[in-house]
């Protein structure tokens, strides 16, 4: 890999070394080695990103929905040339194989694309009046004001690629504040957008300890929506927060995610799909399929091929071997919650038929694990993983599996296999979930809205839900001036 960047700070368009509040290593997960040291920005400097993204809101969210589009354009196509230097980034910091973080890269520029281009198209409506006093009645979508974005490590692209587009394309000025161990993924994001010629202020990037960061972002009087990636228990912390100052608050969290396999599905797809998809960026996915849910006529039959093809998985350090499968988890408190799940088997608690340990030696590597027939109350039936590890339980009656399915407080994505079109539809229906796979595991797209129910939080990225999330709704009510 060439030289990892100087991590950077960008404040009202000045890019800044110094962090005030010191810095903090970060640590290439594969070796364990620190690779940089990020500044961290004291509140004096996050006071200065706050002065500067509320002042930079004045002009940016008047300026037309076509200039906001071409520049954003510019950044996704500037995203797209250095993608494969970004890629190399990623993989450094968080672990994930080369090709997946490339595809990670393409995936957001088409993001951006699709966000910006929804500045130039989303008008409001015009709603019939009642009598003939009255002659329109217009609804349109006003920028919600200087946003705050606080995004996590394991799609360090894309997440603030998604946030950032949604915020900008609707006329809202950003501050990002991207995970601890993967700044530099966001700082080259972010240099794609001030190359493609934003205005100063506009965006904002800092850096620092996620708490105290976060709260000083949110409670500040100027900032008028947050938008937050990450667990369900700060998830609720910070939306606790932003309440508590009325500020609007869209979170993504946790999720457990169910697949359904039924008797019907076409049993050799399903099942290679569940288990490249399970262990694709380490199991680090929030709506990573987790908890497989099989009929029992073909259950014993799904627990060997899959538990067959996990084991089979090329492990390594994917930025010393493109070849490499699943590389590590991002930091070591990954292992130990590894850990702490697959403790909770054995006896009747459930059978861990592959995995279950980790692999010794330099970096946090996991091996992919299979658990049979977990215990409903266990850990891994009832907390979600989050890494390397899928369940497999036996169902009686398709009802049954989606009593399992939704027997959880998370939300996010559910999944299911059938071949029988009734039962498809029934699937469809009866799973709760922001998102809903069938007879596939890709629930995200940049045409479609992103986001869960429950404890996976509320409202949507992606879609044209994630240009409305940055907008308030407005209405002007027009009379005849006289009689
Ligand atoms: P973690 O909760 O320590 O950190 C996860 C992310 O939240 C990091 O990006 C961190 O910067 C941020 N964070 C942590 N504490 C915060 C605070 N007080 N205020 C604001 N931000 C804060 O957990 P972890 O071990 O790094 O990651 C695993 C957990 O995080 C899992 O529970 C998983 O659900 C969640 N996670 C979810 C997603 C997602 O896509 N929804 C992504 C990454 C992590």
């Amino acid at each position: 890999m060439a030289a990892y960047p100087t991590l950077k700070m960008l404040i009202d368009g000045e890019w800044i070394e110094t962090g005030e509040a010191g810095t903090m290593a970060v640590v290439n997960p594969a070796t364990g080695q620190a690779i940089g040291h990020c500044p961290k920005a004291s509140p004096t400097q996050l006071d200065a990103a706050l002065k500067a993204s509320d002042e930079a809101f004045v002009i940016w969210s008047r300026t037309s929905g076509a200039d906001r589009y071409a520049i954003l354009r510019r950044a996704a196509d500037l995203l797209r040339e250095r993608a494969p230097a970004i890629a190399n980034v990623v993989t450094a910091e968080m672990g994930k194989p080369r090709a997946q973080g490339l595809g990670e890269i393409a995936g957001s520029a088409d993001v951006i694309d699709f966000l910006g281009e929804e500045a130039k198209r989303k008008g409001g409506r015009l709603i019939p009046t009642r009598g003939a006093q009255l002659i329109a009645q217009m609804v349109t979508h006003e920028p919600v004001g200087p946003a705050v974005l606080l995004t996590p490590w394991n799609f360090p692209v894309n997440l603030p690629a998604k946030k950032i587009a949604g915020a900008l394309a609707a006329g809202c000025t950003a501050i990002l504040k991207p995970a601890e161990n993967t700044p530099a993924s966001a700082q080259l994001l972010v240099e794609c957008f001030v190359d493609a010629g934003l205005p100063k202020g506009v965006l904002n990037l800092v850096y620092g300890d996620p708490g105290p960061v976060s709260e000083h972002l949110i409670a500040a009087p100027s900032t008028r929506k947050v938008s937050f990636t990450g667990s369900t228990a700060v998830g609720k912390q910070l939306g606790a927060l932003a309440a508590s100052h009325m500020k609007r608050f869209t979170p993504e969290l946790g999720g457990h995610a169910p697949v359904i396999v039924s008797k019907h599905a076409d049993f050799e797809r399903a099942v290679a799909m569940c288990a490249a998809t399970k262990f694709r960026n380490a199991g680090q996915v929030c709506v990573s399929p987790t908890r497989f849910l099989v009929d029992k006529t073909i259950y014993d039959q799904f627990v060997a091929e899959f538990a067959a093809r996990a084991g089979k998985l090329k492990i390594g350090d994917p930025g010393e071997d493109e070849s490499v499968e699943m590389g590590p988890l991002a930091h070591g408190r990954r292992i130990a919650a590894m850990e702490h799940v697959v403790a909770d088997s054995g006896g009747n608690r459930g059978e861990v038929v592959t995995g279950g340990s980790a692999i010794a030696g330099s970096g946090f590597f996991f091996q992919p694990t299979v658990i049979a027939n977990p215990a409903p109350d266990s850990r891994f039936m009832t907390e979600e993983p989050f890494g390397p590890i899928a369940g497999v339980v036996p169902y009686d009656t398709i009802e049954d599996a989606v009593r399992i399915a939704n027997s959880l407080r998370y939300g996010l994505a559910a999944y299911a296999f059938s071949g029988n079109l009734d039962e498809a539809h029934y699937l469809g229906r009866a799973l709760r979930a922001g998102m809903v796979g069938i007879n596939q595991l890709i629930v995200a797209s940049p045409e479609t809205p992103f986001g869960g129910v429950g404890d996976s939080g509320f409202g949507s990225e992606g879609g044209e839900e994630g240009y409305l999330a940055f907008t308030d709704t407005k209405l002007v009510m027009m009379a005849k001036a006289g009689g």
